[in-house]
């Protein structure tokens, strides 16, 4: 749905910076940048706007301040240097807010506070409650306790989880990378800015770079994840150059800065949850029957068309669900275990009960819990 390039009525705002644009390549902060970003958003907070900013930097200072020259490869020295770095980032971004008579104050997440439906909603809360408030929540990852596997692990998703969690209407990437090119624009001069995108293709995933290239780890490949996921949950997003002047207020002006990504879908609050936050426990592969029946119809997944199950979940779960070849429909909560579903897999609902000795749904997923649109 693209539409006009102005978003000054929308209300509530998430920018990301990345951790380069706040940071000089000696490791320390760049307080000019750092300034003018807060003046920005104080700017916007003042028009009335709900603001909330999710910034990187943490671990980039505190290796700094620790004497690293290099960023630490374990985990434990990253953590260190989250620690540190994370307390002078709150420390400054407060001096500065404070200058513009704003308050702010400090969200630390990890993955599992969106993948818990009740910390989820429990996050959801005190952000809410904050913005209220009037207060600008600065949040980043709580790298100092998420460990690899529990991390999201870059900022561009964090923020777009940020955004959908509170349901905001527009997310800023702010980043040393000016917009989405149609080819690398350090090593061909004749890459052109994408200024409009309305559709996430593999081609535009593939000539970005793909995932683990150089520019892929935590670049344009984390960028367009990002970008996927407030498009299917309404949310406008524009990835623009944290070095252009004004760029926050430019950009909400509707300048033609940078790249628009489009919404495509607003999936309901739960069923976003259901295909970005959740956990993904397992895999339910479908016949072809089946397939048809959700993707075409809309229908709910039942024990008669599941030929294969993979991962070990429980009732409550979020699984994948995927058709014959393997490719991923859908994703949706599911009603049986993996190894109730294992036994009256193929069968008939009304031989649910004789199976398992007992029969609380028809259904092993309801399309009420479930997401196509992923
Ligand atoms: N949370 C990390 C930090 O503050 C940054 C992650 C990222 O660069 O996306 O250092």
């Amino acid at each position: 749905m693209p539409g006009e390039r102005d978003f000054r009525h929308i209300k509530r705002v998430v920018v990301k910076v990345g951790s380069s644009s706040i940071i000089y390549s000696t490791g320390r902060p760049n307080l000019s940048r750092m300034e003018q970003l807060v003046r920005q958003l104080a700017d916007l907070h003042n028009q009335g706007k709900e603001v909330l900013l999710v910034t990187s930097g943490a671990i980039g200072v505190g290796q700094h301040r620790l004497g690293y020259t290099r960023r630490p490869k374990t985990m434990p020295e990253k953590q260190a240097a989250a620690a540190v770095g994370q307390g002078m980032l709150m420390h400054m971004y407060e001096k500065f807010f404070a200058e513009y008579g704003v308050v702010a104050g400090q969200i630390l997440l990890t993955r599992e506070d969106f993948s818990d439906r009740k910390r989820f909603l429990n996050a959801r809360n005190t952000m809410y409650t904050l913005l209220r408030l009037g207060v600008v929540p600065v949040i980043n990852e709580n790298d100092t306790v998420a460990v690899e596997e529990i991390k999201l692990g870059d900022n561009d998703n964090l923020a777009a989880l940020v955004a959908t969690l509170v349901d905001a209407g527009l997310l800023i990437l702010l980043s040393d990378i000016d917009g989405l090119y149609d080819a690398d624009p350090r090593k061909n001069s004749r890459a052109r800015l994408i200024a409009e995108v309305t559709e996430i293709t593999p081609e535009l995933e593939a000539i970005s770079g793909g995932a683990g290239t150089s520019l892929g780890t935590g670049g344009i490949v984390t960028k367009l994840q990002a970008a996927r996921i407030a498009m299917h949950s309404g949310i406008i997003t524009v990835l623009a150059g944290s070095s252009e002047k004004d760029v926050v207020r430019r950009v909400v002006a509707g300048e033609p800065l940078g790249t628009v990504f489009w919404p495509c879908s607003r999936l309901e609050n739960k069923k976003r949850w259901i295909a970005f936050s959740s956990t993904v426990h397992g895999r339910i592969y479908v016949d072809e029957g089946a397939a048809r029946a959700l993707v075409e119809n809309g229908k709910s997944l039942l024990p008669s068309g599941i030929i294969r199950v993979e991962g070990s979940f429980e009732m409550g779960n979020t699984v994948s669900i995927c058709d014959p070849s393997g490719k991923e429909i859908a994703r949706g909560i599911v009603n049986y275990s993996s190894s109730e579903v294992e036994r009256i897999k193929g069968l008939q609902t009304r031989d649910i009960a004789r199976v398992l000795g007992h029969k609380d749904y028809d259904e092993v997923v309801h399309r009420n819990n479930l997401v196509l649109d992923i």
